[in-house]
């Protein structure tokens, strides 16, 4: 048995340190490594994995809507945002789940206290990332989404996702982030607006002033540890949180569906975490 994670590129990827990690803490010997699959290569990999024992990987990019159609079974829930990141091999049969929203969820309850049931939150963006958030957050019971955009159509397809109308589409300016902030008990960055590598910068953090007493505010990024938009928060006092608890709460979900079986997530995030910071 061993486990993988395939993308192009994918040799930067922190899942093999944080599995490595959470297996070495559970006293598994199954090793867990990062694998270069380009685009085009997915058939020809499943067949290899298969034949070399590989019962398990974590797609990254160019692969996670890629894979759907050649998976023999997926997770409502992945199904729903019509990507996977976690791919199990079971009795024969490549199963696809995606831990990506759920990953979030758990990251907003550990590490900032939030419950998602009957509140209302302004997200940024409506790329992968804010779909599986969005429709994580929906599903969890918030009351409303405003599922903001510089891409409106985007935005609106990604809320037709969600026919409850928990989900509300935006633009992404200043005066209408400001009305959606004024509501929202969390503000979550979905973009890559900040992200290092990434050209583009919020023209300005206004909206900020705008969060009710008590809002916090999360940013997926976590290259860099602190964006512009984390310091703006802070510099207000608000409570924020980077992407790497997301990164780490993804991990062990998935490594509970690579086991099969339920796992003490506290103890296996703090394993992954430790591992984090020796990087
Ligand atoms: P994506 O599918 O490419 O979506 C990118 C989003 O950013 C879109 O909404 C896009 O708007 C918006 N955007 C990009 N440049 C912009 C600009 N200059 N001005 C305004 N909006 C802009 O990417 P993704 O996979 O969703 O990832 C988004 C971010 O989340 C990335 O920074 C990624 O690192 C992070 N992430 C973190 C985790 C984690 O575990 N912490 C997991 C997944 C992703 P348009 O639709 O208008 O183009």
């Amino acid at each position: 048995m061993s486990l993988q994670v395939i993308g192009d590129p994918v040799l930067h990827s922190k899942s093999p340190a944080l599995h490595g990690a959470m297996l070495s803490a559970l006293g598994l010997d199954i090793p867990y490594d990062a694998r270069t699959v380009r685009r085009g290569e997915l058939p020809e990999y499943l067949t290899w994995a298969e034949e070399h024992g590989v019962t398990g990987f974590n797609a990254t990019m160019p692969h996670k809507e890629d894979v759907l159609p050649l998976l023999d079974e997926i997770h409502p829930a992945a199904a729903a945002v019509g990507s996977v990141n976690t791919v199990c091999l079971r009795r024969g049969r490549w199963v696809g789940f995606s831990t990506d929203g759920t990953g979030a969820l758990a990251a907003l309850r550990d590490g900032l206290g939030f419950d998602p049931a009957g509140a209302c939150v302004t997200l940024l963006g409506a790329g992968g990332a804010a779909k599986a958030a969005a429709l994580a957050l929906a599903d969890a019971g918030a009351a409303r989404v405003f599922v903001c955009n510089r891409t409106l159509d985007r935005a609106r397809q990604l809320c037709a996702l969600a026919p409850s109308g928990r989900l509300v589409p935006a633009g992404l300016e200043g005066g209408t982030l400001a009305r959606c902030a004024a509501q929202s008990s969390l503000l979550v960055n979905c973009t890559s607006l900040g992200m290092e590598g990434c050209p583009g910068q919020f023209e300005a953090f206004d909206f900020l002033d705008k969060l009710p007493h008590g809002a916090a505010v999360f940013d997926l990024i976590y290259h860099p540890a602190q964006t512009q938009l984390l310091a703006q928060a802070q510099r207000r006092g608000l409570p924020a949180m980077n992407g790497l608890p997301m990164l780490v709460w993804q991990a062990v979900l998935a490594l509970e569906h690579f086991l099969g079986r339920p796992l003490d997530r506290k103890a296996m995030a703090a394993a992954a975490t430790a591992a984090l910071n020796e990087i």
